[in-house]
Protein backbone atom coordinates (compact mmCIF):
# COMPACT_ATOMS: atom_id res chain seq x y z
CA UNK A 1 0.00 0.00 0.00
CA UNK A 2 3.10 2.73 1.05
CA UNK A 3 4.94 1.51 -2.12
CA UNK A 4 1.67 2.28 -4.29
CA UNK A 5 1.05 5.68 -2.75
CA UNK A 6 4.83 6.76 -3.06
CA UNK A 7 4.96 5.49 -6.33
CA UNK A 8 1.45 7.92 -7.73
CA UNK A 9 3.09 10.47 -5.33
CA UNK A 10 5.04 13.30 -7.81
CA UNK A 11 8.22 13.73 -7.03
CA UNK A 12 11.78 15.58 -8.09
CA UNK A 13 14.88 13.87 -9.15
CA UNK A 14 18.03 15.55 -9.04
CA UNK A 15 20.86 12.85 -8.71
CA UNK A 16 20.61 10.07 -11.43
CA UNK A 17 23.19 8.94 -13.64
CA UNK A 18 22.02 8.14 -16.72
CA UNK A 19 24.66 4.79 -17.37
CA UNK A 20 24.00 4.29 -13.95
CA UNK A 21 20.03 3.89 -14.65
CA UNK A 22 19.64 1.70 -17.11
CA UNK A 23 17.08 -1.23 -17.23
CA UNK A 24 19.02 -4.79 -15.99
CA UNK A 25 16.72 -6.36 -18.74
CA UNK A 26 18.76 -3.65 -21.70
CA UNK A 27 21.73 -3.56 -20.19
CA UNK A 28 21.58 -7.76 -20.67
CA UNK A 29 20.25 -7.29 -23.81
CA UNK A 30 22.98 -4.82 -25.34
CA UNK A 31 25.53 -7.56 -23.16
CA UNK A 32 24.38 -10.36 -25.00
CA UNK A 33 24.41 -8.77 -28.40
CA UNK A 34 28.02 -7.67 -27.98
CA UNK A 35 28.58 -11.22 -26.64
CA UNK A 36 27.27 -12.98 -29.99
CA UNK A 37 29.98 -10.42 -31.83
CA UNK A 38 32.40 -12.10 -29.71
CA UNK A 39 33.87 -8.79 -28.22
CA UNK A 40 32.69 -9.54 -24.80
CA UNK A 41 32.40 -12.81 -22.76
CA UNK A 42 28.42 -12.73 -22.08
CA UNK A 43 28.38 -14.82 -18.80
CA UNK A 44 31.23 -13.18 -17.48
CA UNK A 45 29.70 -9.52 -17.56
CA UNK A 46 26.36 -11.45 -16.66
CA UNK A 47 27.69 -12.35 -13.54
CA UNK A 48 28.36 -8.70 -12.92
CA UNK A 49 25.74 -7.05 -13.60
CA UNK A 50 23.32 -9.15 -11.79
CA UNK A 51 25.54 -9.03 -8.73
CA UNK A 52 23.82 -7.07 -6.16
CA UNK A 53 26.34 -6.09 -3.22
CA UNK A 54 29.11 -3.72 -4.78
CA UNK A 55 31.83 -1.70 -2.87
CA UNK A 56 32.36 1.75 -3.69
CA UNK A 57 35.79 0.82 -5.89
CA UNK A 58 33.43 -2.20 -7.44
CA UNK A 59 30.63 0.21 -8.87
CA UNK A 60 33.56 2.13 -10.52
CA UNK A 61 34.80 -1.01 -12.52
CA UNK A 62 31.22 -2.01 -13.24
CA UNK A 63 30.49 1.52 -14.40
CA UNK A 64 33.97 0.85 -17.50
CA UNK A 65 32.06 -2.42 -17.83
CA UNK A 66 28.98 -0.24 -18.35
CA UNK A 67 30.66 2.49 -21.04
CA UNK A 68 31.89 -0.72 -23.45
CA UNK A 69 28.27 -1.72 -23.72
CA UNK A 70 26.42 1.66 -24.38
CA UNK A 71 29.20 3.24 -26.38
CA UNK A 72 27.34 4.05 -29.60
CA UNK A 73 24.76 6.61 -30.51
CA UNK A 74 21.67 4.66 -31.19
CA UNK A 75 22.11 3.12 -27.84
CA UNK A 76 22.55 6.08 -25.55
CA UNK A 77 19.52 7.49 -27.66
CA UNK A 78 18.17 4.40 -26.60
CA UNK A 79 18.78 4.28 -22.61
CA UNK A 80 18.12 8.33 -22.67
CA UNK A 81 14.22 7.27 -23.88
CA UNK A 82 14.04 4.49 -21.67
CA UNK A 83 15.34 5.83 -18.34
CA UNK A 84 13.23 8.87 -18.93
CA UNK A 85 10.13 6.48 -19.15
CA UNK A 86 11.33 4.43 -16.19
CA UNK A 87 11.39 7.68 -13.76
CA UNK A 88 8.03 9.22 -15.32
CA UNK A 89 6.12 6.07 -14.84
CA UNK A 90 6.89 6.12 -11.30
CA UNK A 91 5.63 9.98 -11.12
CA UNK A 92 8.87 11.74 -11.46
CA UNK A 93 7.68 15.12 -12.63
CA UNK A 94 11.14 16.47 -12.80
CA UNK A 95 14.12 14.54 -13.63
CA UNK A 96 17.10 16.15 -13.43
CA UNK A 97 19.40 13.55 -15.77
CA UNK A 98 23.35 13.74 -15.66
CA UNK A 99 25.85 12.20 -17.66
CA UNK A 100 29.74 12.01 -18.84
CA UNK A 101 29.88 13.06 -22.34
CA UNK A 102 32.38 10.43 -23.92
CA UNK A 103 34.53 10.72 -27.22
CA UNK A 104 34.77 7.44 -28.61
CA UNK A 105 37.08 7.19 -32.27
CA UNK A 106 36.13 4.28 -33.07
CA UNK A 107 32.42 4.48 -33.20
CA UNK A 108 32.67 8.85 -34.72
CA UNK A 109 31.71 9.74 -31.12
CA UNK A 110 32.69 13.05 -30.33
CA UNK A 111 31.57 14.68 -26.73
CA UNK A 112 29.21 16.71 -28.51
CA UNK A 113 27.34 13.47 -30.59
CA UNK A 114 27.23 12.01 -27.68
CA UNK A 115 25.35 14.80 -25.69
CA UNK A 116 23.22 15.07 -28.87
CA UNK A 117 22.30 11.57 -29.12
CA UNK A 118 21.20 12.06 -25.38
CA UNK A 119 19.08 14.85 -26.51
CA UNK A 120 17.55 12.43 -29.19
CA UNK A 121 16.83 10.34 -26.68
CA UNK A 122 14.83 12.86 -24.66
CA UNK A 123 12.90 13.74 -27.93
CA UNK A 124 12.14 10.36 -28.76
CA UNK A 125 10.13 9.88 -25.48
CA UNK A 126 6.78 9.30 -26.50
CA UNK A 127 5.09 7.91 -23.82
CA UNK A 128 4.74 11.33 -21.54
CA UNK A 129 5.07 14.28 -22.24
CA UNK A 130 8.42 16.24 -22.32
CA UNK A 131 9.20 19.58 -21.37
CA UNK A 132 13.13 19.98 -22.42
CA UNK A 133 13.63 23.81 -22.60
CA UNK A 134 12.46 27.13 -22.05
CA UNK A 135 14.33 27.91 -25.15
CA UNK A 136 15.15 26.01 -28.40
CA UNK A 137 16.85 26.86 -31.39
CA UNK A 138 14.80 26.34 -34.56
CA UNK A 139 17.03 24.34 -37.16
CA UNK A 140 14.78 25.78 -40.32
CA UNK A 141 15.39 29.26 -39.38
CA UNK A 142 18.62 29.26 -36.77
CA UNK A 143 17.26 31.98 -34.63
CA UNK A 144 16.89 31.04 -31.15
CA UNK A 145 12.83 31.75 -29.71
CA UNK A 146 11.11 30.91 -26.46
CA UNK A 147 8.86 28.05 -27.10
CA UNK A 148 7.37 27.13 -23.20
CA UNK A 149 7.46 23.86 -23.33
CA UNK A 150 8.34 20.93 -25.76
CA UNK A 151 5.51 18.50 -26.42
CA UNK A 152 6.07 15.23 -28.08
CA UNK A 153 3.61 12.56 -26.53
CA UNK A 154 0.20 12.14 -26.77
CA UNK A 155 -0.63 11.99 -22.87
CA UNK A 156 -1.55 14.12 -20.42
CA UNK A 157 1.11 13.14 -18.42
CA UNK A 158 4.09 15.43 -18.03
CA UNK A 159 7.94 15.95 -16.91
CA UNK A 160 10.07 18.51 -16.97
CA UNK A 161 13.92 17.00 -17.89
CA UNK A 162 16.82 18.91 -17.78
CA UNK A 163 20.53 17.59 -18.54
CA UNK A 164 23.83 18.37 -16.18
CA UNK A 165 27.22 17.45 -17.91
CA UNK A 166 29.67 15.35 -15.69
CA UNK A 167 33.01 15.64 -15.77
CA UNK A 168 34.86 12.71 -14.48
CA UNK A 169 37.55 12.73 -12.30
CA UNK A 170 39.66 11.00 -14.18
CA UNK A 171 40.07 13.71 -16.65
CA UNK A 172 42.41 16.71 -17.40
CA UNK A 173 41.37 20.75 -16.69
CA UNK A 174 41.31 21.00 -20.68
CA UNK A 175 38.55 17.73 -20.98
CA UNK A 176 36.55 19.40 -17.98
CA UNK A 177 36.98 22.86 -19.66
CA UNK A 178 35.75 20.92 -23.21
CA UNK A 179 33.15 19.70 -20.96
CA UNK A 180 31.47 23.37 -19.70
CA UNK A 181 31.99 25.01 -23.22
CA UNK A 182 29.85 22.13 -24.49
CA UNK A 183 27.46 23.21 -21.92
CA UNK A 184 27.43 26.47 -22.87
CA UNK A 185 26.86 25.84 -26.68
CA UNK A 186 23.94 23.52 -26.06
CA UNK A 187 22.69 25.77 -22.74
CA UNK A 188 19.53 26.34 -24.59
CA UNK A 189 18.68 23.07 -25.16
CA UNK A 190 17.91 21.74 -21.96
CA UNK A 191 21.61 21.74 -20.44
CA UNK A 192 21.54 23.36 -16.98
CA UNK A 193 24.67 22.74 -15.40
CA UNK A 194 27.59 21.15 -14.31
CA UNK A 195 28.18 17.80 -11.88
CA UNK A 196 32.26 16.62 -11.06
CA UNK A 197 31.45 13.02 -10.12
CA UNK A 198 33.97 9.59 -10.75
CA UNK A 199 35.86 7.34 -8.80
CA UNK A 200 36.46 10.11 -5.51
CA UNK A 201 39.47 8.38 -4.95
CA UNK A 202 41.15 9.70 -8.46
CA UNK A 203 42.18 13.26 -9.57
CA UNK A 204 42.68 16.34 -8.07
CA UNK A 205 40.09 19.26 -6.76
CA UNK A 206 42.58 21.59 -8.03
CA UNK A 207 42.19 20.48 -11.68
CA UNK A 208 38.26 20.84 -12.17
CA UNK A 209 38.45 24.33 -10.48
CA UNK A 210 39.12 26.51 -13.38
CA UNK A 211 36.24 24.84 -15.59
CA UNK A 212 34.19 25.05 -12.76
CA UNK A 213 34.82 28.45 -11.57
CA UNK A 214 34.02 29.33 -15.96
CA UNK A 215 30.92 27.48 -15.54
CA UNK A 216 30.22 29.37 -12.73
CA UNK A 217 30.87 32.67 -13.96
CA UNK A 218 28.76 32.23 -17.06
CA UNK A 219 26.00 30.94 -15.12
CA UNK A 220 25.49 27.03 -15.07
CA UNK A 221 25.10 25.68 -12.24
CA UNK A 222 27.13 23.59 -10.12
CA UNK A 223 26.91 20.36 -8.06
CA UNK A 224 29.54 18.34 -6.72
CA UNK A 225 29.76 14.81 -5.47
CA UNK A 226 31.43 15.52 -2.19
CA UNK A 227 32.51 13.92 1.03
CA UNK A 228 32.12 10.43 -0.39
CA UNK A 229 35.43 9.28 0.98
CA UNK A 230 37.26 10.90 3.84
CA UNK A 231 39.03 13.73 2.59
CA UNK A 232 38.61 16.98 4.78
CA UNK A 233 41.02 19.70 2.43
CA UNK A 234 38.83 18.65 -0.03
CA UNK A 235 35.56 19.00 1.52
CA UNK A 236 36.51 22.20 2.59
CA UNK A 237 37.84 23.35 -1.01
CA UNK A 238 34.44 22.33 -2.39
CA UNK A 239 32.51 24.11 0.01
CA UNK A 240 34.60 27.45 -0.48
CA UNK A 241 33.76 27.21 -3.64
CA UNK A 242 29.60 27.18 -3.34
CA UNK A 243 28.25 24.90 -4.97
CA UNK A 244 24.50 24.86 -5.29
CA UNK A 245 24.21 21.50 -4.36
CA UNK A 246 26.46 18.80 -3.27
CA UNK A 247 26.09 15.00 -3.82
CA UNK A 248 26.04 12.05 -0.81
CA UNK A 249 28.43 14.06 2.20
CA UNK A 250 29.02 11.10 3.58
CA UNK A 251 31.99 11.65 5.11
CA UNK A 252 31.69 15.00 6.70
CA UNK A 253 33.77 15.69 10.37
CA UNK A 254 31.65 18.13 12.45
CA UNK A 255 33.87 21.33 11.42
CA UNK A 256 32.41 20.33 7.77
CA UNK A 257 28.70 19.34 8.65
CA UNK A 258 29.10 23.36 10.42
CA UNK A 259 30.32 25.15 7.38
CA UNK A 260 27.66 23.27 5.28
CA UNK A 261 25.00 24.09 7.57
CA UNK A 262 26.12 27.97 7.54
CA UNK A 263 26.32 28.45 3.97
CA UNK A 264 22.85 25.99 3.82
CA UNK A 265 24.42 24.31 0.44
CA UNK A 266 21.83 21.77 -0.33
CA UNK A 267 22.34 18.14 -0.16
CA UNK A 268 21.27 15.14 -2.40
CA UNK A 269 20.58 12.54 -0.53
CA UNK A 270 21.00 8.63 -2.28
CA UNK A 271 20.07 6.25 0.62
CA UNK A 272 20.33 2.73 -1.21
CA UNK A 273 23.80 3.80 -2.94
CA UNK A 274 25.11 5.00 0.41
CA UNK A 275 24.07 1.55 2.22
CA UNK A 276 25.32 -0.56 -0.59
CA UNK A 277 28.66 1.28 -1.42
CA UNK A 278 29.01 0.93 3.08
CA UNK A 279 29.80 4.79 2.42
CA UNK A 280 27.13 4.94 5.59
CA UNK A 281 26.91 1.75 8.15
CA UNK A 282 23.54 1.52 7.65
CA UNK A 283 20.47 3.48 7.30
CA UNK A 284 20.07 4.11 11.07
CA UNK A 285 23.04 5.87 11.18
CA UNK A 286 22.39 8.00 8.12
CA UNK A 287 23.08 12.05 8.22
CA UNK A 288 19.35 11.82 6.70
CA UNK A 289 18.03 11.93 10.11
CA UNK A 290 20.21 15.15 11.13
CA UNK A 291 19.59 16.99 8.03
CA UNK A 292 15.81 17.05 8.09
CA UNK A 293 15.56 17.36 11.73
CA UNK A 294 17.66 20.72 11.75
CA UNK A 295 15.54 21.70 8.46
CA UNK A 296 18.53 21.65 6.12
CA UNK A 297 18.20 21.14 2.57
CA UNK A 298 17.89 17.95 1.57
CA UNK A 299 16.64 15.57 -1.97
CA UNK A 300 15.97 12.20 -1.81
CA UNK A 301 17.66 10.87 -5.27
CA UNK A 302 18.13 7.58 -6.75
CA UNK A 303 22.09 8.11 -8.00
CA UNK A 304 22.05 4.83 -10.21
CA UNK A 305 18.76 3.40 -10.21
CA UNK A 306 20.07 0.41 -12.34
CA UNK A 307 23.23 -0.18 -10.20
CA UNK A 308 21.40 -0.38 -7.12
CA UNK A 309 18.14 -1.70 -8.01
CA UNK A 310 15.93 0.56 -6.44
CA UNK A 311 13.47 3.35 -8.06
CA UNK A 312 12.83 7.14 -6.66
CA UNK A 313 9.69 5.37 -5.18
CA UNK A 314 11.70 2.93 -3.16
CA UNK A 315 13.81 5.87 -1.34
CA UNK A 316 10.95 7.29 -0.53
CA UNK A 317 9.71 4.15 1.15
CA UNK A 318 12.61 3.62 3.27
CA UNK A 319 13.51 7.20 4.60
CA UNK A 320 9.41 7.13 5.32
CA UNK A 321 9.99 3.46 7.53
CA UNK A 322 13.47 4.77 8.63
CA UNK A 323 13.04 7.77 10.35
CA UNK A 324 9.15 7.61 11.08
CA UNK A 325 7.99 9.99 8.42
CA UNK A 326 4.61 9.96 7.45
CA UNK A 327 3.01 10.25 3.91
CA UNK A 328 2.62 14.25 4.11
CA UNK A 329 5.70 14.92 5.77
CA UNK A 330 7.37 13.02 2.30
CA UNK A 331 5.08 14.80 0.13
CA UNK A 332 6.19 18.21 1.38
CA UNK A 333 9.95 17.36 1.59
CA UNK A 334 9.53 16.34 -2.72
CA UNK A 335 7.90 19.44 -2.74
CA UNK A 336 10.65 21.75 -1.26
CA UNK A 337 13.05 20.01 -3.57
CA UNK A 338 11.40 22.44 -6.38
CA UNK A 339 13.49 24.95 -4.41
CA UNK A 340 17.13 23.73 -5.81
CA UNK A 341 15.98 22.74 -9.28
CA UNK A 342 18.25 24.05 -11.73
CA UNK A 343 15.66 24.76 -14.04
CA UNK A 344 13.78 28.51 -14.60
CA UNK A 345 11.44 30.29 -12.05
CA UNK A 346 8.91 29.43 -15.01
CA UNK A 347 9.09 25.45 -14.17
CA UNK A 348 9.42 26.40 -10.67
CA UNK A 349 6.44 27.79 -10.28
CA UNK A 350 4.45 25.50 -12.47
CA UNK A 351 5.64 22.34 -10.24
CA UNK A 352 4.75 24.85 -7.43
CA UNK A 353 1.66 24.73 -8.83
CA UNK A 354 1.11 20.27 -9.49
CA UNK A 355 2.16 20.31 -6.12
CA UNK A 356 -0.41 22.56 -4.77
CA UNK A 357 -3.24 20.95 -6.99
CA UNK A 358 -2.76 17.37 -6.02
CA UNK A 359 -1.96 18.39 -2.10
CA UNK A 360 -5.74 20.09 -2.62
CA UNK A 361 -6.96 16.76 -4.13
CA UNK A 362 -5.99 14.82 -0.99
CA UNK A 363 -2.71 13.23 -2.42
P1 LIG B 1 27.38 8.41 -17.03
O1 LIG B 1 28.01 9.72 -16.67
O2 LIG B 1 28.30 7.54 -17.86
O3 LIG B 1 26.03 8.54 -17.66
O4 LIG B 1 27.08 7.64 -15.65
C1 LIG B 1 28.05 6.84 -15.00
C2 LIG B 1 29.15 7.69 -14.40
O5 LIG B 1 28.62 8.51 -13.34
C3 LIG B 1 30.24 6.87 -13.70
O6 LIG B 1 31.24 6.48 -14.63
C4 LIG B 1 30.78 7.85 -12.67
O7 LIG B 1 31.70 8.75 -13.25
C5 LIG B 1 29.54 8.62 -12.27
N1 LIG B 1 28.91 8.04 -11.06
C6 LIG B 1 27.83 7.24 -10.99
N2 LIG B 1 27.54 6.92 -9.72
C7 LIG B 1 28.44 7.55 -8.96
C8 LIG B 1 28.65 7.64 -7.54
O8 LIG B 1 27.94 7.06 -6.70
N3 LIG B 1 29.71 8.41 -7.14
C9 LIG B 1 30.50 9.09 -8.01
N4 LIG B 1 31.51 9.81 -7.52
N5 LIG B 1 30.33 9.02 -9.33
C10 LIG B 1 29.31 8.27 -9.81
Amino acid sequence: MDMEWYASMPKIELHAHLNGSIRDSTLLELARGLGEKGDIVFSDVEQVIMKNDRSLSEVFKLFDLIHIITTDHETVTRITREVIEDFAAENVVYLELRTTPKRNDCKGMSKRSYVEAVLEGIRSVNSVEVDLSDEVVNPDTATSHVVGDISNGEASKKVYVRLLLSIDRRETAEAAMETVKLALELRNMGIVGIDLSGNPVVGEWKTFLPALEFAKKQGLSVTLHCGEVYNPDEIRAMLDFLPKRIGHACCFGEDEWKTLKTLGIAVEICLTSNIRTESVASVEVHHFADLYETNHPLILCTDDSGVFSTTLSAEYLLASSAFGLGRMEMFELSRKGIDYIFASDRVKRELKLKFDILSHLGL
